[in-house]
């Protein structure tokens, strides 16, 4: 008959401690898991120290690499196979300045986001397209809530609680999306899906608006849709 386990070492733990153990063992950045994978599609079980300070800084070090040599301006821990509410966002907005103006696009810092929930604040909504590094070669228009306020905690389990516009209001809600098991064509305008060769030759105006005449799809009444 097997001991009963330790608080805080049962089996769940021991294997999610193990199964982040052995994709830190390897250097460089961590692979990416691809939609049809089932982890993309779960929802997430809040972080409660599963992993201990050392093997945490480690473990979102490691997210963070892997966000920047994809590039990507954010990674959530299910997108490497590992079911915690964690994720992480950094955005150098390499836009040009009209793209950066419409698209609310400013520069976002690093930043880690432990068990985050967002809220809309109003009924805006505004309409870009959008990708995933989960969806490669593919990116559709999503209209998502213009603010949002986040609320969880952050690395060393301080209160967050902000709010936040434009595109990284866009990036805290696909991320904390995935944490949900939601990806974002889930709510994406399925006629505006559109391969990245695409975007680039044809629809890389800073609104959907060309793109959504041209395609037929429809985008949410707003102050910006020229
Ligand atoms: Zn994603």
């Amino acid at each position: 008959m097997p001991a009963l386990p330790e608080p805080g070492t049962g089996s769940a733990h021991v294997s999610l401690v193990d199964r982040v153990e052995e994709l830190l063992a390897a250097d460089g950045p961590l692979p990416i898991v691809a939609a049809g994978d089932p982890v993309l599609r779960h929802t997430t079980a809040p972080y409660d120290g599963e992993l201990g300070p050392a093997l945490l800084a480690r473990f979102v070090a490691a997210l963070r690499l892997t966000m920047r040599a994809a590039p990507g301006v954010g990674l959530a821990a299910p997108q490497v196979g590992v079911p915690l509410r964690i994720a992480v966002i950094e955005d150098p907005a390499p836009v040009p300045p009209e793209m950066a103006l419409v698209r609310g696009r400013v520069p976002q810092p690093f930043r880690v986001l432990v068990n985050p929930s967002y809220a809309p604040l109003g009924a805006e909504r505004i309409a870009f397209f959008e990708g995933c590094l989960s969806v490669p070669g593919w990116q559709a228009v999503v209209a998502r809530p213009t603010e949002v306020r986040l609320t969880g905690l952050d690395e060393t389990g301080n209160a967050v609680d902000e709010v936040f516009r434009g595109w990284p209001a866009r990036i805290v809600q696909h991320e904390t999306d995935h944490l949900d098991g939601v990806l974002y064509l889930d709510r994406a305008e399925p006629r505006s899906l559109a391969s990245n060769e695409a975007v680039a030759e044809r629809w890389s105006q800073p609104t959907p608006r060309t793109a959504a005449e041209a395609l037929g799809f429809p985008l949410p009444p707003g102050p910006v849709t020229g």
